[in-house]
């Protein structure tokens, strides 16, 4: 994948996409981290899923999309 060559957009809302992926792996990690060193289970810490992408799907919602480079594809 050729991803030198893709131009990265700088509008708000295309960074915040950008972000999501990270966040939700990392929020996973800590959810598996927390589940393990408390007596907390993963079945009990799974709803932080669903609050953390709530709010990065709010953030990218409510982005300022000035300065949006139409790249190729629809998203
Ligand atoms: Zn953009």
């Amino acid at each position: 994948m050729p991803n030198s060559i893709r131009r990265r957009c700088p509008c708000t809302h295309c960074q915040v996409r950008g972000l999501v992926g990270p966040i939700l792996l990392i929020t996973l990690g800590a959810i598996f981290l927390v589940a393990k060193f408390t007596r907390y289970g993963f079945g009990q810490l799974w709803p932080v899923l669903l609050l953390v992408g709530g709010i990065l799907a709010l953030c990218q919602a409510t982005a300022s999309r000035s300065g949006h480079i139409g790249s190729s594809g629809q998203e």
